[in-house]
């Protein structure tokens, strides 16, 4: 028989996701009548923009024509796509990021985990607490741990705790790791950072040699003007950074797939004695392992900087961000402590009376039908919260939140 990958093994078998669908499952069976609304898993609801659609249209026309066909495009992605993500995203905001150093890709969830394909296996890790499980579990797949305890924490990895004692706050650790995954605003504790405490994570990664891996996703949703976007709008990050964005929150492009991953020139790793740049070997992994995104996304991607396509944006995140709003401050009003939803589209909930994250999913399923995500699935750290998520209709967040006021 052939062998498995038994680091497969070690991962927890109940995941977040399919353990919040069994019991869903089981309390619909039972309450045949039961109007659930689902607050839980992080995905987009509104329609696509209408400058992507069009342009989505525009290339389809294109490549069923003569002149207009394309098959295979460049692995790295288009170089008017790199130009334009290079300009709106990174020059007009006073970061010195290349075209060249932008590698178009069919979503950061793959690439923070293909990252890992040219990083060493004998690097030390940290990751928040609570955080994307994502990042934990592609280094389990790698055999970059060892088994988890019973509260889920991997044997290898290190966790710096995010939570109300430290105002949701990553504190620079003493000792050195080489490997640190952030993700600011932050999944699922809604937390951001400010250009101080970003600064002093790109001081300790220059002193200490380590590289970032920042997570950008949910940048759209900065509404503070002070909270950076990019960790390049730091002085030296582009010498300990890597920084992944993604089309999927802003544009809604969760279904139709985009996203890239900045790897800038300068950062260096090592083999050995010999120093190696990444840009280099992310480019051969990419060449090798990837064929790039459809020409079709990648116009419809691009039509995300036009101006329309900025209007539209801007319209989407304002109306997750407006339901957002009216999540923090009904809870708030009914006394519960919320944190996060003012630069991020998700409401970081205590649960009340110290219930478990899990007791209080059944409750607030049981009682008010609504479903959320449990913080304990996200880090041990997350027990005793609980993530509301703003991606839904206006009138589901509205019932939501009037149940929930009720109970
Ligand atoms: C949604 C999300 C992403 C985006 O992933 P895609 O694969 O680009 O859809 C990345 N990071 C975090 C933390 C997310 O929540």
């Amino acid at each position: 028989m052939v062998q498995v990958n038994a680091d497969y093994l070690k991962l927890k078998a109940g995941y977040l996701f399919p353990e919040i669908s069994r019991r869903i499952k089981d309390f619909s069976a039972n309450n045949l009548a039961a109007d659930l609304i689902r607050l839980g898993i992080g995905d987009v609801t509104e329609p696509l923009p209408m400058a992507c659609r069009e342009a989505m249209k525009l290339a389809i026309d294109e490549m069923g024509t003569e002149q207009g066909f394309r098959g295979y495009g460049p692995e790295q992605g288009y170089q008017w796509l790199r130009e334009a993500i290079s300009e709106n995203d990174y020059v007009s905001h006073g970061c010195e990021i290349a075209p060249e150093e932008i590698f178009v890709s069919d979503g950061s969830k793959c690439d923070s985990s293909n990252i890992l394909d040219i990083l060493g296996k004998e690097n030390k890790i940290a990751v928040t607490d609570p955080v994307y499980p994502v990042y934990v579990d592609t280094n389990v797949m790698a055999g970059r741990t060892g088994e988890a305890n019973s509260k889920g924490e991997y044997k290898g990895l290190s966790y710096i705790p995010i939570n109300s004692e430290n105002g949701f706050e990553a504190q620079i650790p003493k000792e050195r790791f080489d490997l640190i995954y952030l993700c600011f605003p932050n999944n699922p504790t809604g937390a951001v950072a400010t250009k101080e405490q970003l600064a002093s994570w790109v001081e300790y990664a220059k002193e200490k040699n380590s590289l970032i891996l920042f997570d950008a996703a949910y940048e759209a949703f900065i509404k503070d003007d002070s909270i950076p976007h990019s960790i390049y709008e730091i002085k030296g990050a582009r010498d300990c950074a890597i920084e992944f964005r993604s089309f999927s929150k802003n544009a809604g492009f969760t279904g139709t797939r985009c996203a890239f991953t900045v790897i800038p020139k300068s950062l260096k790793g090592k083999a050995g004695k010999q120093e190696i740049d990444l840009w280099s070997l992310w480019n051969r992994r990419q060449s090798t392992k990837f064929n790039g995104v459809s020409y079709i996304v990648q116009r419809g991607a691009e039509a995300a900087y036009s101006k329309e396509g900025k209007a539209q944006i801007k319209r989407l995140v304002n109306f997750y961000m407006d339901n957002a709003q009216i999540i923090k401050a009904n809870l708030t009003s009914a006394g519960f402590e919320v944190f996060g939803a003012i630069n991020a589209p998700y409401a970081w909930i205590k649960t009340p009376k110290n219930m478990s994250s899990w007791d209080f999913f059944d409750f607030l399923l049981e009682k008010a039908n609504v479903v959320g995500t449990p913080g304990s699935g996200f880090g041990a750290a997350g027990e005793g919260y609980f993530r509301l998520s703003a991606f839904n209709s206006r009138e589901n967040v509205e019932k939501a939140m009037e149940r929930i006021v009720k109970l």
